[in-house]
């Protein structure tokens, strides 16, 4: 049994784990047979199969939404989102500091100018007042994203919205299982966008979705997903611009046989994480991600807790993290804030624009929340929240044991 006292490992110690956490992805003989289904059937594509737009219906179902599109990635899905709200060139979209690069590249792809805000320092999501702060004439969509699952405040959103007449789109690739209020994430907004990449919640190696509520919304974001036809209509007739967005039914099947499975491990996950959350709480200096009372469950694509160094006898974060890896428990990493990027920095950011090319000097963009969250902030995946009690304990067994021993690490350099 470890204790506190225990010499690190980095300092030669023996390590709080040895064992390995569960593997990401995971699946069985029903992903498998779903495959080997699409195979048989020589139908491999939406044109001819019901699998992947299957899987898009039965996802938006369980996430409370009337529709759900099968597509590419939670890239494009965030793209046909903005193309089917009409977001364009010469619109600003706002979109919080804290998140992966599609979410502003999305905004880019359709000609928009992404305006970058800060974030609500406990929830990392994006700060309501911030993006009211922000909003223009030229405004027309606002991208909240749910980092690491946790909701963005749907209520203060949905209210900013309706109030100055903007679209919401959620970028919900965090956050499959994320329920607020009783209500799945994506569901809230215009649109909700999930990615099923590898690395995600679900995953058929790429893959995403797009939900929404709105029959007119729907038939645009398909026809510009499906290259710009109309669904019914003559094969051959493009009334409008679109590409081709369209999941393939490989992917469909797989993500048929983790939606199976996916109720139960969110409830693992959650529980875990709630338990997690209240041992780190107990270590001085570590505080997790805030949940926000009103999220029923929170679908944690990682586990992320704030790190305070000054409680750690100064021991930067990434010496934290290389002790934390040393004692068995693997760490991934915070995205940067999106002003720190070099697209916008270096002002790369408009490839195509060129009359409405962005009149912002993104150097001159600070975000200081999100530049101290990406500084300050630990992320597990969340394959780690898929193992037993002990499993995810052992995280706070060994950051108890790093800050016992931190002055030495520190020392040690
Ligand atoms: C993964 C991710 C995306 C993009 O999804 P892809 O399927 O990889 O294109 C968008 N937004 C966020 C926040 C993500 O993490």
């Amino acid at each position: 049994m470890s204790h506190v006292g225990d010499a690190p490992a980095v300092l030669g110690g023996a390590p709080v784990r040895r064992g390995q956490y569960p593997a990401w992805p995971a699946w069985d003989r029903d992903d498998r047979d779903g495959l080997l289904a699409v195979l048989d059937s020589g139908e491999w594509w939406q044109g001819g199969g019901d699998v992947a737009a299957g899987f898009a219906a039965e996802f938006a179902a369980y996430h409370g939404a009337h529709h759900g599109l099968a597509m590419t990635n939670g890239t494009h899905t965030i793209e046909a989102a903005l193309a089917a709200c009409d977001v364009g060139d010469g619109d600003e979209v706002i979109v919080p500091g804290i998140t992966f690069f599609a979410s502003a590249s999305a905004a880019l792809a359709v000609n928009a100018t992404p305006v970058l805000v800060d974030i609500d320092p406990e929830t990392l999501c994006i700060d309501v007042a911030a993006a009211e702060a922000a909003v223009t004439a030229r405004t027309r969509a606002v991208l909240a994203v749910h980092v690491a699952g946790a909701a963005a405040d749907l209520d203060a959103l949905t209210d900013l919205c309706d109030r100055r007449g903007l679209r919401l789109v959620e970028d919900c690739a965090h956050a499959h299982g994320t329920f607020w209020r009783g209500r799945g994430v994506g569901s809230w907004g215009d649109f909700g966008s999930f990615s099923m990449q590898q690395s995600k919640l679900m995953t058929a190696g790429e893959g995403g979705v797009l939900i929404c509520n709105d029959e007119r919304l729907r038939d645009r974001a398909w026809s510009y997903a499906d290259c710009g036809r109309v669904a019914g209509e003559w094969f051959y007739h493009h009334p409008h611009y679109g590409s081709n967005l369209r999941m393939t039914e490989w992917q469909g099947a797989v993500l048929r046989a983790q939606l199976g499975r996916f109720p139960e491990q969110n409830r693992v996950r959650n529980e875990n994480a709630v338990a997690l959350g209240s041992a780190l709480e107990e270590i001085p200096g570590l505080r997790p991600q805030r949940r926000d009372p009103r999220m029923d469950s929170q679908g944690s694509y990682c586990f992320v807790f704030h790190y305070d160094p000054e409680e750690f006898a100064g021991l930067p974060l990434r010496s934290f993290e290389a002790a934390l890896a040393a004692e068995g428990i693997p760490v991934s990493v915070s995205y940067p804030s999106l002003s720190d990027l070099s697209i916008f920095r270096d002002g790369n950011f408009a490839p195509r624009m060129r009359a409405n090319a962005p009149t912002i000097d993104y150097s001159s963009v600070h975000l200081p929340r999100a530049e101290h969250a990406a500084a300050s902030t630990v992320w597990l995946e969340h394959r780690m929240l898929l193992g037993d009690r002990e499993d995810v304990l052992d995280v706070a067994r060994a950051a108890s044991r790093i800050r016992h021993h931190a002055a030495a690490i520190a020392s040690a350099g």
